[in-house]
């Protein structure tokens, strides 16, 4: 950490101060892919610096957030395996870490910002505030709040209740220019003239997250914020906030270091919305992305671990990030979402595995798809153990285990051969090439083992040797009609899998 400059009356936190990094999302809708970063980058910095990482939910807004959305935060958090020392569910000492908990402290903290004229209320209609917005605009003026109702005399605050109007409380900014040291983008200046006077305090008494946010960061002892650069445009009102607290003596009298995370870019070089499908946190579960492949992939949304013996690597394990993470390091500049990168990056952490953790993740998704029962039964995981060795080099997912392996699960009744492949692979020729690997798999007599050699020696002698076909053309149409797909481990193995009673059935069916 480097020496950060002085603002104003308070200083900003130095390196004496033991790190406390902070997640703080709102729990509405799904969680997704910009929210995981920040998560991940708050965490692995935190760890990196031996400090604590605080999990609280910013849940000010009823009317967006719920429920549901807050359980799968969790959810969410404990699969990527961030786990946090302070904060829901674990408790901690300055709890409680769910706002929508704590209006209590949050009146307190407004009276004793009234009190000591800090922040004011402010009666101006919708409609006066739009006129005089509009004015402004017009004679090039700033067009934030301007300050009309900052000194009310009592008897003016009586006349406007009177009438029937509800205030909202705003906060007081000092006409100044307000400058921070950002940890991603050094030194960032806001004019005086483009942070007014801002609310802090709805007309219904709902306080908002300008106020909560920074509110709780100082009760917390936060250290460090790091975030989205969407924020970035509130921070000169926090550090206000944070002046201002120390004050009316809230908080631990320092500013905490600000750092702001790149932009994140989907496709069309557009930013990527919580609402494009590949935001869905959710969805990579679902579909078998491993959370040491997701984290690895979101911690290169604008960081890279440096380089080793001079050589670049993009695939390392959280440990690995933890030790070199370095929040120099992060790059400003928007980040590319590649989802291609991703799946990738998923399959070598994937083969980063041990065999037999890659099938016990493989489980849940065999179960989800009606493959297998649940619990397991011992047949069945036989059955898997000996297949994921198959699989194990050939998947970038777990779900492609299960495309995979489909055909070995699947009871006959229900074994499907995919359309297209039929229609590549099994029209006149591949029938008869099926005729041919029929009778030399039938010609393996009952007291000969059924295994991968002596199918194979069966099906190269019909086949390469007698037909003359080229062992690609030779064993396809035998791949699709045993195992419904071009797409399939290698061919004699899972005919040994699949047993002969089943293979010698599948091909005959086709016939
Ligand atoms: N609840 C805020 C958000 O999700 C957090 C902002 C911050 O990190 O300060 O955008």
């Amino acid at each position: 950490m480097t020496d950060a400059p002085v603002n104003g009356s308070v200083p900003t936190v130095g390196p004496e101060v033991p790190v406390v990094a902070r997640f703080c999302p709102s729990p509405t809708g799904n969680p997704h892919v910009g929210m995981a970063r920040t998560a991940l980058f708050s965490w692995a910095f935190a760890r990196h610096h031996g400090g604590r990482f605080v999990f609280r939910i910013e849940d000010t807004d009823a009317s967006r957030d719920s429920q549901e959305s807050y359980g799968l935060l969790i959810d969410v958090m404990r699969w990527l395996g961030l786990d946090w020392d302070e904060g829901v569910e674990v408790g901690g000492p300055n709890g409680p870490y769910r706002q929508s908990e704590r209006a209590d402290v949050y009146a307190d903290v407004v009276q004793r910002l009234l009190d000591a004229g800090l922040a004011y209320k402010a009666y101006d209609t919708a409609e006066e505030l739009e006129e005089r917005r509009e004015k402004a605009r017009a004679e090039g003026r700033p067009s934030g709040y301007d300050g009309l109702h900052r000194d009310l005399t009592p008897e003016q605050q009586a006349a406007y209740e009177a009438e029937g109007r509800r205030p909202v409380i705003r906060f007081k900014m000092p006409a100044k220019d307000w400058t921070f040291d950002d940890l991603v983008r050094g030194p960032i200046t806001f004019g005086a003239e483009n942070v007014q006077d801002f609310v802090i305090v709805r007309a219904n008494g709902q306080p908002l997250y300008t106020l909560t946010n920074p509110t709780d960061d100082a009760l917390m002892g936060i250290t460090h914020v790091l975030r989205g650069e969407d924020i970035l445009s509130s921070t000169p009102r926090q550090v206000a906030l944070y002046e201002a607290f120390a004050q009316i003596g809230v908080g631990q009298g320092f500013i905490p270091r600000f750092g702001h995370l790149p932009y994140v870019m989907g496709q069309g070089n557009k930013k990527l919305s919580k609402r494009d499908p590949e935001s869905n946190l959710l969805g990579y579960r679902e579909q078998g992305f491993l959370p040491e492949g997701l984290l690895n992939y979101l911690a290169l949304l604008g960081w890279s671990i440096p380089p080793v013996d001079g050589v670049d690597r993009d695939v390392f394990t959280l440990e690995e990030m933890v030790q070199a993470f370095d929040i120099s390091r992060v790059n400003p500049n928007p980040a590319r979402f590649d989802l291609k990168k991703c799946e990738a990056i998923n399959g070598d952490h994937v083969r980063l595995l041990e065999v037999a953790d890659v099938q016990e993740r493989i489980v849940p998704h065999l179960q989800a798809a009606g493959l297998v029962q649940d619990p397991i039964t011992a047949d069945e995981h036989a059955m898997l153990s000996a297949a994921t060795p198959l699989v194990h080099e050939r998947i970038s997912l777990l779900s492609e285990a299960v495309t995979m392996l489909r055909f070995l699960f699947v009871g006959e009744d229900a074994f499907t051969i995919d359309e297209k492949d039929r229609a590549k692979q099994l029209d006149g020729k591949g029938l008869d090439v099926v005729r041919a690997a029929l009778t030399a798999l039938e010609s393996i007599g009952e007291s000969t083992e059924w295994s991968c050699p002596t199918i194979e020696g069966a099906l190269r002698v019909a086949l390469v040797d007698e037909l003359g076909l080229k062992p690609r053309l030779a064993f396809g149409p035998v791949r699709v009609a045993s195992t419904g797909s071009r797409i399939s481990p290698p061919l004699f193995e899972s005919l040994e899998l699949l047993g002969r009673t089943r293979t010698l059935q599948r091909l005959r069916a086709v016939l």
